[in-house]
């Protein structure tokens, strides 16, 4: 049990990557905060861990909200006595170049993907400290690093996540943490299969399988597989490593 008496939060737990990460540190000891604001699913992840034996509470939060985020970190406090982990994985996915994506698409997106990074390691960090250290894993992206037509706002946000981690790792290395960013390729999760939807609305299976075919792997990953890596990266196991960008794509962008 790598995470026996500690307690991780983790944003965006309702599905996907989040969830996956939520249920493997329970599976392996942590005290678990799932914070989203899908309640349902929530309530539904937060049964897993428990039927698994797990400890886990269900804090609804937008992200992009700091009274929401405070309220997630006042829980965990009250719940656990302290914060070790938290992984920072909500976000959402938009479309458009720096001309067709409108002004609430940018706001919206940098809102969740980028402020709520910010929000949730600014109220998470202070409890990291008060209890001798902690690590952190902000879910960036590949398009965070390289890039793809019309994600302006997406990749904005990503690349955003990135480079705030590392002045996140320069400035609370002193409080015995660590902070890195993890750059998923493309990962089966809802998200993954919205865009296959929107993108190829008569066979969503067939682009996630041609979206495959991109990875040297020739698949896309599961969320369990990011999971393992969010963990690794939260454990003593990672104790050298901070300030990365943490790039798990199955070989997406090694290619020239
Ligand atoms: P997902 O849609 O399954 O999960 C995202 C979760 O975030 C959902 O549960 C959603 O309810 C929650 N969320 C959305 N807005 C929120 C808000 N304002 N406040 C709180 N929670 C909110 O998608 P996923 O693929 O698991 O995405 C997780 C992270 O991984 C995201 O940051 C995403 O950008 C990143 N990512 C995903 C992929 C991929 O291919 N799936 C690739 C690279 C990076």
């Amino acid at each position: 049990m790598r995470f026996a008496n500690k307690t991780a939060v983790v944003t965006g737990a309702a599905t996907g990557i989040g969830a996956a990460t939520a249920l493997a540190f329970g599976a392996e000891g942590a005290r678990v905060v799932l914070a989203d604001i899908n309640q349902a699913a929530l309530d539904e992840r937060v049964a897993e861990i428990q039927a698994d034996g797990g400890e886990a509470i269900a804090v609804k939060a937008d992200v992009s909200q700091p009274s929401q985020i405070q309220r997630m970190v006042s829980a965990a406090v009250e719940a656990f006595g302290g914060i070790d982990c938290l992984v920072a994985s909500a976000g959402i996915q938009t479309y458009g170049s720096v001309v067709s994506t409108d002004e609430d698409t940018w706001d919206r997106t940098l809102a969740i993907n980028a402020k709520g990074v910010f929000l949730a390691a600014k109220y998470c960090i202070p409890q990291m400290a008060k209890g001798g250290g902690g690590a952190i894993v902000n879910v960036a992206s590949v398009q965070g690093l390289f890039s793809q037509p019309n994600v302006a706002a997406y990749s904005a946000s990503k690349g955003a996540v990135i480079a705030m981690t590392r002045t996140m790792a320069l400035d609370h290395a002193a409080d015995k943490i660590r902070a890195n960013s993890l750059c998923p390729g493309s990962v089966d999760t809802p998200m993954l299969r919205d865009s296959a939807q929107l993108f190829s609305p008569t066979d969503p299976g067939g682009a996630i399988k041609d979206w495959g075919g991109l990875h040297a792997l020739g698949r896309v990953a599961q969320p369990a597989e990011m999971a393992q890596v969010a963990l690794f990266l939260c454990s003593d196991a990672a104790s050298f490593i901070t300030g990365a960008a943490i790039v798990a794509d199955g070989g997406l962008t090694i290619r020239i």
